[in-house]
């Protein structure tokens, strides 16, 4: 969990279930995708969740570069999540460090499951992940985004990939963590869904739950997912059913 900024402990959970920010347990925060929001991409996404601000860019399939990773059976997916040095309170260290490698391998994983990758021999497929402003849930946002960037770029897949992470805070289970629960909570579990077969491509924890809390968090997280997942297919509706007036107005 990022603990950065971390003073003193708020109160996360009120006697009557309230959150820090009045949402119940089982509520997501605020969610507006906009698909095809960039002219010059082959695929676009503008996700803000909360606070979270997220563009998400595709290009491809198209010439691997470096050439050494080029597949000769399949596409090869690769992914590059970046936090904007301006995305959180404190200036973050520009560039890639640790944590947005591991981010975007798992995004990049999460992709390859779902990616008819055999389609496309030899070329790459690339995603880039922006966070222009960051509050928690920002691996979540970007593969919301890159997802339907991707479809938005045309690129087959099984399914969307909703993703939202659910977590431990107060002592309860509750969906879809802001910053101070993240901060402050016992523990947060980012996961993707591909709706279709009910199968998690991404699954990853921090902090303690016991085996009990842990299914009750999965079931929360798949209910926060499928939630998702209609907001992204309406985002994708409202890009393609423009009129041609609209869409030259973009
Ligand atoms: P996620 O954003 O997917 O929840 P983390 O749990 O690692 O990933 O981070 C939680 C939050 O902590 C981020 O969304 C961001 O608001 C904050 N954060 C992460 N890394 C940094 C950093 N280097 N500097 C400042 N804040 C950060």
């Amino acid at each position: 969990m990022g603990n950065v900024g971390a003073k003193e402990t708020p109160i996360l959970l009120t006697p009557d279930g309230r959150r820090i920010d009045g949402r119940l347990k089982n509520e997501l925060r605020p969610v507006r995708i906009q698909a095809g929001a960039l002219r010059h991409a082959d695929g676009s996404a503008f996700v803000e969740w909360g606070h979270n601000k997220v563009m998400a860019a595709v290009y491809g399939p198209r010439e691997v570069h470096p050439r050494h990773l080029q597949q000769n059976h399949k596409a090869v997916i690769q992914c590059r999540y970046n936090m904007a040095a301006f995305s959180v309170d404190e200036r973050k260290r520009p560039g890639l460090d640790r944590r947005s490698q591991e981010i975007s391998k798992v995004i990049a994983e999460a992709f390859d499951s779902v990616v008819f990758a055999e389609e496309f021999p030899r070329t790459s497929i690339d995603v880039y992940i922006e966070v222009l402003q960051a509050n928690a849930g920002t691996r979540c946002a970007g593969l919301v985004a890159a997802s339907v960037a991707l479809a938005d770029a045309g690129i087959p897949m099984v399914d969307l990939l909703p993703a939202v992470a659910v977590g431990k805070v107060g002592g309860e289970i509750v969906l879809d963590l802001k910053k101070e629960e993240d901060n402050f909570g016992e523990a947060d579990l980012p996961m993707a869904l591909v709706p279709q077969s009910g199968r998690l491509v991404l699954l990853q924890m921090e902090g303690h739950m016991t085996e009990e809390e842990l299914g009750r968090a999965l079931d929360l997280g798949v209910q926060g997912c499928r939630d998702i997942y209609e907001k992204m297919k309406a985002a994708l509706r409202e890009r393609y059913t423009l009129t041609p007036i609209a869409e030259a107005a973009r």
